[in-house]
């Protein structure tokens, strides 16, 4: 009998360097124990293979076998091993969906997916008080061992964040620059509710749809051994007990879902710039299918589609450049310190923002890695003209008496040619739609200002901008 002993329960190198060597000297799956105990590590382990005993496995084995190892079943080591020695007499068996030992390791690697996607949904950071500089903390129990496997998630998402996952299996930190392993926690070691958590709650409770509850899917979806670690979770009760009214509200004051129909076609048109289908019917079709969408590349390097929001039928309608870095972290447009000036603005133009529906010409973020930053960058007229189609659905649906052009981009996407601010500012231009257009600066170009006075006095101009907006608008 040989026993294998690898360093972790999740040492796929141990694992892979050991099964080489062990079918290189034709050591049967039955002759073979594997164990992980960190101290003896290497003590009984096989001598690495020359040459991995004269055959090659087929990729999507290496793929399955890297997810299988982070199930936490005991048999996982024993079943790849038995699948890669029958691999050799019979190099069909990757594709053979009935065959016992394919069935219960691609269901094996559906859990470990299973479980990956419920940690990326459920993690919730708190601020560590008292901690030197800002930083987060959450503490998640996987189902599998995925953490460190689903660590690459959080960093590409939360990149400008000093954050930590606390978990009983291993623990990951990100410092913005690097990642770190560490052994598993205790959940003493989590951070206690703090005002984080009362923003996350509120932020719950008003997406929280009482039309669609389905509390057997709920617990599916978000399974109650998740809870604890939700601050929304304590919501969940009394959302439930008035879901009914709610619901009753919702289906009175807001417009209907699309039919899976458009809804499909939508998601074509998203997917494919040449398809002539249907077209959006409705704000949540727009947000469903941009989110999805494909018809150039920003997508990918941004963390979601930033569509707009607002009254639905409001009579202003401002278009901004493209989501930024906060607002691509939030999947909310203007929220960043480009928003909030653009608030301050609107505050004193005495333009009520809920009233107004606020988008971006382009939907998701172009940038650059710049060290820990991400450097925007703007969007091509290539970029402009593929996320026009998104802009168009939405000026079709919201109808505004008057469209206002947060910058040169903006203007771009609504004019459909390039309509330089400085002429422009200032005046009421006529749309093909017979709205109003009006251009003036982007939040963000009057932030990058570097001489005050210049920088007061395009504010200034901004204020008075929106103002004569407003007034165009009835608001
Ligand atoms: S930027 Fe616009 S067109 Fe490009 S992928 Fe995103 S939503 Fe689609």
């Amino acid at each position: 009998m040989r026993v294998v002993r690898l360093a972790s329960e999740i040492d796929f190198a141990g694992w892979r360097a050991a099964a080489r060597a062990l079918r290189a000297e034709g050591v049967e799956p039955q002759a073979v124990v594997w164990t992980v105990e960190r101290e003896l590590f290497d003590v009984d382990a096989p001598a690495p293979s020359r040459g991995g005993g004269g055959f090659t496995v087929p990729a999507t084995f290496v793929e399955l076998a890297e997810q299988v190892i982070q199930h936490r079943s005991a048999d996982r080591l024993a079943l790849l091993y038995r699948i890669l020695w029958r691999l050799e007499r019979e190099p069909r068996l990757i594709d053979n969906p009935a065959d016992p030992d394919m069935a219960r390791a691609r269901d094996m690697a559906k859990a470990v997916s299973r479980a990956s996607h419920k940690m990326k949904a459920f993690v919730r950071f708190r601020l560590v008080e008292g901690a030197a500089a800002e930083t987060y903390a959450a503490w998640f129990e996987p189902a599998h061992r995925v953490t460190e496997a689903t660590a690459g998630f959080f960093v590409r998402r939360f990149t400008n964040m000093d954050w930590t996952i606390l978990t009983p299996d291993a623990c990951v930190a990100w410092d913005r620059e690097q990642l770190m392993v560490s052994e598993g926690a205790d959940p003493a070691d989590a951070p206690s509710e703090d005002a984080q958590e009362v923003l996350w709650r509120t932020y719950y409770a008003s997406i929280f749809n009482p039309a669609r509850l389905n509390p057997k899917q709920m617990r599916q979806e978000m399974p109650k051994r998740y809870w604890r670690n939700l601050p929304e979770a304590a919501l969940i009760p009394e959302l439930i007990e008035t879901a009914q009214e709610r619901a009753a509200a919702m289906v009175a004051a807001t417009p209907r879902q699309p039919s899976d129909r458009v809804l499909k076609a939508a998601l074509r048109h998203a997917r494919d710039a040449s398809y002539e289908g249907g077209v959006p019917t409705s704000l949540e079709e727009i947000e469903a299918g941009a989110s999805v969408c494909r018809r150039c590349d920003l997508w990918r390097d941004a963390t979601q589609g930033v569509p707009g929001e607002g009254a639905s039928q409001a009579p202003l309608m401002f278009v901004g450049e493209q989501p930024g870095d906060h607002e691509d972290l939030a999947g909310r447009p203007f929220v960043g310190p480009a928003g909030q000036m653009f608030d301050k603005a609107l505050a004193e133009a005495g333009v009520v923002r809920d009233r107004t529906y606020v988008t971006n010409a382009v939907k998701h973020f172009k940038h650059e890695p710049r060290g820990k930053r991400r450097i925007h960058k703007t969007p091509d007229r290539g970029e402009v003209t593929a996320c026009r189609w998104w802009l168009d659905a939405e000026w079709r649906l919201v109808k505004p008496r008057v469209v206002v052009m947060l910058g040169a981009t903006a203007a771009l996407g609504v004019m459909g040619k390039p309509t330089p601010i400085g002429v422009n500012r200032g005046k009421v231009l006529q749309l093909p739609d017979q709205s109003q257009g009006l251009v003036t600066y982007h939040p963000s170009f009057l932030l990058r200002l570097p001489d005050e006075d210049a920088k007061a006095r395009a504010y200034a101009q901004f204020v008075q901008d929106l103002r004569l907006a407003g007034k165009l608008a009835g608001l």
